[in-house]
């Protein structure tokens, strides 16, 4: 895969809920292995930016690709289906299942796109190691701490090796020391070739993790700073 070769591609993306214009003429083009951080104040559009991303809502008007895949073309169940194999999600409050341990967790999103048990599991067990839990694989996500669940939450994103990896706020809802094992851990991920794709509130997690800022306000990008051209954030 070249690295030019674009992974998300929105063109002319508006989303209209009720009188609300959530997003308003958006176009946005992430190129494999970029790690775009989405900047703008409560309300402004980005988590609805990230779900047209992750097809868990339609654009009134324009059009989303990801991965080559036109989702607009796509019906509930091709979206559905494209959600498990190319997209892995890391949420503000992790939505783990509280019932089961957190390997299960983690397999599960493997054994969704119909890979078997044993298969899931052992490299669900692989990805636990990765992220340092190795030894929390039977624990539930009630005994884990903020940080050990959030990155059970980036193992499972993980699972099926997607396209892109979103996140909407990953360090919300930890403490700062935990904050700056999630911010490494993106890092990482970016650095080994994962496309990320962040909404954050967080200037540390944008500073350290991001290789373009996207700045969105009332539902439309007002700036960018595409950091590996060498062009700063604070210039303008
Ligand atoms: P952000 O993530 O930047 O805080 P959102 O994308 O969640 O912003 O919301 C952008 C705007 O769209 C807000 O005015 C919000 O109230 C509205 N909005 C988002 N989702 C819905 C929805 N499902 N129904 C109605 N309005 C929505
Ligand atoms: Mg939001």
């Amino acid at each position: 895969m070249r690295r030019e070769e674009a992974v998300v591609r929105l063109d002319s993306v508006s989303k209209v809920y009720g009188d609300v214009t959530a997003l308003d003429d958006v176009s946005l083009e992430i190129r494999r292995g970029e790690a775009v951080a989405v900047m703008g104040p409560s309300g402004s559009g980005k988590s609805t930016l990230l779900n047209m991303v992750a097809g868990l809502d339609r654009p009134t008007s324009g059009s989303v690709v990801v991965n080559g895949e036109d989702l607009t073309g796509l019906g509930e169940a091709g979206l559905a289906r494209f959600r498990r194999r190319q997209i892995g999600m890391v949420f503000q409050f992790f939505n783990l299942l509280d019932d089961l341990p957190a390997l299960e967790n983690v397999a599960l999103a493997g054994r969704l796109v119909g890979v078997p048990a044993r298969k899931a599991r052992a490299r669900a067990g692989e990805l636990l190691d990765e992220l340092g839990l190795s030894h929390r694989g039977d624990a539930y996500p009630a005994v884990l701490s903020g940080g050990e669940r959030q990155r059970v939450g980036v193992a499972r994103a993980l699972m099926n090796r997607p396209a892109l990896l979103l996140a909407d706020e990953p360090t919300g809802a930890v403490d700062s020391k935990t904050g700056d094992q999630v911010i490494s851990l993106l890092l990482d991920l970016n650095r080994m070739g994962q496309t990320l794709l962040l909404v954050t509130h967080d200037e540390r997690l944008a500073a350290q993790c991001a290789t373009r800022l996207v700045s969105v306000t009332d539902g439309r990008i007002v700036r960018t700073a595409d950091l590996e051209r060498g062009e700063s954030w604070s210039a303008r």
